[in-house]
């Protein structure tokens, strides 16, 4: 891939900028932010760390979206994070308008491009970036299942003290406290975690989860997590770019899928060249099925009061 554009050069943008060059995922980052200088100064640090890291990938930032003019790609990191107490819906009216504006510039510049959302709250996120790009809805998906379930997998290689890697597992819905951890595909190597987890463990196990980021929010202070999020942004971006056809848990939009439709909320994604090819409808038990609704209805009553 020759471009992809980074938009919002703040914590996750600038985290996501670095781990795609350090990957070589394309010959140039472009990181967007509205903060005169900060985007410049912050790429001319990072591209600065390449031949000690050894890449070629040239960061360069920029204000006016023009330098991302024709990127394959845009990963829309824009807009504000949370604070102890808020919920990832308190941001929507600040971050709506932030990536509308966004939306129309990436329309703008680059009409044939993937688009990955990141910015909070992030299923609403990814319908106010496909009704403003126009987009269809395999070119615009949201990152948030891969960080759910990445929270999951480490929470549960601990508790059955094993390798991160040896855990599959998948974190559906929308992400925010309904989000809906699939016990009954979660496994190591293969083998079911309850030869691992005791029950009790498992419940509090997807408690943890569940609030996952608020417990980052707290101990921070100021600002959310961004170190698992843009790794999560990078692995989407990375089986797009090298075609990998991974199945991945994406916020993607539903046209009737697990009886949902309209509106954006994770699932289970094919994502290639194309964006989402592929949405899998797995079997879920009568309880995660209606989980997963609930949380969709969720996700619905926020989309709601969005004026676009
Ligand atoms: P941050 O405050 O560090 O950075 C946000 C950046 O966006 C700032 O630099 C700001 O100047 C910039 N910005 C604001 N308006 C802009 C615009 N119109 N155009 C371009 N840039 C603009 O915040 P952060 O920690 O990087 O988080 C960014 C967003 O990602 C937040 O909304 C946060 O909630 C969200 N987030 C989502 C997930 C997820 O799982 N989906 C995980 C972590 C964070």
């Amino acid at each position: 891939m020759k471009k992809i554009g980074v938009v919002g050069g703040g914590h996750v943008g600038a985290t996501t900028a670095q781990r795609l060059a350090e990957k070589e995922l394309c010959e140039e980052v472009v990181l967007i932010d509205i903060l005169e200088g900060v985007p410049m100064g912050k790429a001319l640090d990072q591209w600065q760390s390449a031949p000690v890291e050894l890449f070629d990938t040239r960061i360069t930032g920029a204000n006016d979206y023009a330098a991302a003019e024709g990127a394959e790609m845009f990963i829309v990191t824009a807009g504000k994070p949370r604070t102890p107490g808020m919920s990832r819906d308190d941001l929507v009216s600040a971050n709506v308008n932030i990536v509308k504006s966004v939306s129309e510039q990436i329309k703008k510049v680059a009409p044939d491009s993937i688009v990955i959302v990141v910015s909070n709250p992030l299923d609403v996120m990814c319908y106010v970036a496909k009704e403003v790009t126009g987009f269809p809805k395999e070119r615009v998906v949201g990152m948030a299942g891969i960080l759910d379930t990445a929270r999951f997998r480490a929470f549960l290689a601990d508790a059955a003290d094993v390798s991160v890697e040896d855990i599959q597992a998948m974190v559906l819905g929308g992400h925010g406290d309904s989000m809906v951890p699939l016990i009954s595909y979660t496994n190591v190597s293969g083998i079911p975690i309850t030869k691992f987890v005791g029950a009790e463990d498992l419940e509090a196990i997807v408690k943890r989860t569940r609030g996952g980021g608020g417990e980052i929010v707290k101990l921070l202070g100021t600002g959310s997590a961004y170190y698992a999020p843009s790794a999560g942004a990078v692995q989407m971006a990375d089986a797009i770019i090298k075609n990998k056809k991974r199945i991945l848990p994406c916020s993607s939009w539903l046209e009737g899928e697990y009886g949902m439709k309209d509106l954006f909320v994770g699932v289970p994604c094919k994502l290639g060249e194309n964006g989402v090819e592929k949405i899998i409808e797995v079997d879920l038990s009568t309880d995660e099925q209606a989980a997963l609704v609930k949380s969709g209805e969720a996700v619905k009553e926020v989309m709601d009061i969005v004026n676009l």
